[in-house]
């Protein structure tokens, strides 16, 4: 059997865009998405975060540090009774400070090796699946798959093959109409 999923970036889509913040405490939801997150895996998708944090590869925290922002994430958004299927992040970036991270890597977005990688461990139909977003880059695994996008960036219009959109209700609403 196979999965649909919507595949999400974390800041300034589910989360507040904070500038490479770390810290639990400035975790602060987005308008819609706590109930947004819960009709969408109530209609049957899995829910994946994908999330480029060259923080790491830039010296600004470690994986660990990650690690644990992600734990407290998922912890908080239980408590809402939200529930994540899985998180994949880049730590990369090939000018970052700190040598093991400072690489050309494949899954650093618009790369789309993390979109394949939730792929194959979930065995998800992209042509079932969402891309969801705050930036076109949230988008790439639609021009190479039948993943559809969804870019929330406050404008209402069609862009390619992805549909842009005020707000992540608007969002939901629309893949919501389409499953
Ligand atoms: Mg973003
Ligand atoms: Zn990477």
């Amino acid at each position: 059997m196979t999965n649909k999923a919507v595949f999400l970036d974390r800041d300034g889509t589910i989360i507040k865009d904070k500038h490479y913040a770390f810290m639990p405490d400035s975790i602060e939801f987005l308008p819609g998405v706590i109930d947004g997150l819960k009709k969408l895996h109530d209609a049957g998708f899995l829910l994946i975060i994908i999330t480029n944090q060259s923080g790491v590869a830039r010296g600004y925290f470690t994986e660990d540090d990650l690690k644990a922002f992600h734990k407290a994430l998922l912890s908080r958004l239980a408590e809402r009774g939200v529930f994540i299927d899985a998180v994949y992040y880049c730590p990369h970036y090939i000018n970052g400070t700190v040598k093991k991270y400072a690489v050309e890597c494949n899954c650093r977005k618009p790369k789309t090796g993390m979109f394949y990688a939730a792929a194959d461990d979930h065995n998800i139909d992209f042509s079932l699946s969402y891309a969801v977003g705050d930036s076109d880059r949230d988008c790439s695994i639609c021009h190479e798959t039948q993943c559809r996008g969804c870019v929330i960036d406050g404008n209402n219009q069609i862009k390619d093959a992805v549909i842009h959109f005020e707000n992540f209700s608007q969002c939901v609403d629309y893949i919501l109409n389409k499953a």
